[in-house]
C-alpha cells in the first residue's frame, strides 16, 4: 500500500461557495483572493473552478505571471502592487492591475512610460496600519495618481478591515466611517470587504468584495464555523490508521512522553504528521476522525505520524480512514485547539500529500 495521506479539494464546493458570496453581497462584484496558492488549494485547479469571478486577487507578480500563463485571461489585481519599477513593463504586458499604497510606488509611477495606462486600486489605510495611505496623504496620493500618464483613469478606491472577524468589535464601523469620508469627493469603484465583511457587514459591501477564506468554506469569523454560515469545506486531510495496539495503564505515548494512559487501553497510530501540514502544537485532546467518529489526539504529533486514543473505537482496525480536518471535522476547530487559524492550517498543506480533486 503507497503512502495514504492525502489532500481531497472539493471542487463542487468551491463552486458553491462562490454562489453563497453572490446571494450575500448581491449588488457587488467580487474579486476572488487566490493568494498563497490559493490558500494552499492550488492556484491554476482554484482560478478555473471561480469563472464566476469578476476578477482574481493575487499577492505578487509571480502569482498572476503563474495564471497568465495557464491561460486565465480574467481581471487580476495585485494586492501588494509592485515592488519596484523594473516590474511595471511586464504588469502592463500582462494586462494586470495594481494596489497602489505607498508613496514608493507613485515614484514608480511617475517615472515610467508606459504604452498602455494601468488600472490602479488606491489603498487608503483606515485603521489596520499595515498598508495603505494615512488618511492625511490620501488627497496627495489621489491627486499624484490622476495626474500620472502611466495611470488609467478611473481610479477605484480600497481600504482593508482589520477587525471583522468580531461582529461586535465598534472599529469596524469606525474604519467604514473613516473610508467614506475619506472619499465622499472622488469618483471610482470601491471596495471593502474581506470574507468577514461579506458575512458581516452588509454596509461594506459597495461595488466590489474581495472573499478569500469563505470561497473555501471556512468561516473567517470567530464565533461560527464554515458549515453555520451555509459554506462547504473545500479542503479535506485524511489518512488511514496504519498501526493499532493495546496499552498497559501508564504507559506513556510519543515523544516527550508527554502523555499517559490513563488504563489500559487501545491506540492507534495514524499516517500524517507536521511533516504533511499538521499543526505540531495541537495538543493532547484534539478531535480526529476514524471511521467519520471523533476520537482525540494523544501526546506530540511527529513529522510523519500522531497517536490517537481508540477507546471510543475498539473495532478500529489498520487501514480505517482517518480525516485530519475538512469534511466532518471543521478546520475552525483543529486550528482553535492548535492555538492558531484556519488560514494558517490550510496555507501550511505540505506538497507532498497525494492531492485527489473531485466535483
Ligand atoms: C487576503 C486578503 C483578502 C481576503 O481576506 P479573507 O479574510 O481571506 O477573506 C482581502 N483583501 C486583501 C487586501 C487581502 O490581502
Amino acid at each position: 500500500m503507497s503512502r495514504p495521506a492525502s489532500v481531497t479539494i472539493n471542487l463542487s464546493a468551491l463552486r458553491h461557495n462562490i454562489s453563497r458570496v453572490r446571494d450575500l453581497a448581491k449588488g457587488s462584484k467580487v474579486m476572488a483572493i487566490i493568494k498563497a496558492d490559493a490558500y494552499g488549494h492550488g492556484l491554476i485547479r482554484v482560478a478555473r473552478q471561480l469563472s464566476d469571478a469578476d476578477a482574481f486577487g493575487v499577492a505578487f507578480l509571480d502569482e498572476a505571471q503563474e495564471l497568465r500563463e495557464a491561460g486565465i485571461d480574467k481581471r487580476i489585481v495585485l494586492l501588494e502592487g509592485p515592488y519596484s519599477a523594473a516590474e511595471l513593463m511586464e504588469i502592463q504586458a500582462l494586462g494586470l492591475e495594481i494596489v497602489v499604497h505607498d508613496v514608493s510606488q507613485l515614484e514608480m509611477l511617475e517615472q515610467v512610460t508606459l504604452p498602455k495606462p494601468l488600472v490602479t486600486w488606491l489603498k487608503i489605510d483606515t485603521g489596520m496600519h499595515r498598508l495603505g495611505f494615512l488618511p492625511e496623504l490620501v488627497n496627495m496620493a489621489w491627486a499624484r495618481l490622476r495626474d500620472c500618464t502611466a495611470v488609467a483613469a478611473g481610479i477605484h478606491l480600497m481600504t482593508h478591515l482589520a477587525v471583522a472577524s468580531e461582529r461586535d468589535n465598534p472599529m469596524t464601523e469606525q474604519q467604514l466611517a473613516t473610508f467614506f469620508d475619506l472619499i465622499r469627493d472622488k469618483e471610482g469603484p470601491r471596495t471593502i470587504a474581506n470574507s468577514a465583511g461579506v458575512i458581516a457587514f452588509p454596509e461594506s459591501h459597495v461595488e466590489w468584495v474581495r472573499p478569500g477564506i469563505m470561497l473555501y468554506g471556512i468561516s473567517p469569523l470567530s464565533d461560527s464555523t464554515g458549515i453555520e454560515e451555509g459554506l462547504q469545506p473545500v479542503m479535506t486531510m485524511a489518512t488511514r490508521l496504519i498501526a493499532v495496539k493495546s496499552l498497559r495503564k501508564n504507559e506513556p505515548v510519543g515523544y516527550g512522553a508527554t502523555w499517559r494512559c490513563p488504563e489500559d487501553m487501545l491506540v492507534g497510530v495514524v499516517a500524517a504528521g507536521y511533516g504533511d501540514g499538521y499543526p505540531r502544537h495541537a495538543p493532547s485532546g484534539t478531535p480526529v476522525l476514524v471511521n467519520g467518529q471523533r476520537v482525540t489526539l494523544i501526546g506530540r504529533a511527529s513529522m510523519d505520524m500522531m497517536i490517537v486514543d481508540l477507546r471510543h473505537q475498539p473495532q478500529a482496525r489498520v487501514g480505517d480512514p482517518v480525516v485530519l480536518w475538512g469534511e466532518g471535522l471543521p478546520v475552525e476547530e483543529v486550528a482553535s485547539h492548535a492555538g492558531t487559524i484556519p488560514y494558517e492550517l490550510l496555507c501550511g498543506v505540505n506538497k507532498r500529500l497525494n492531492l485527489i480533486e473531485h466535483g
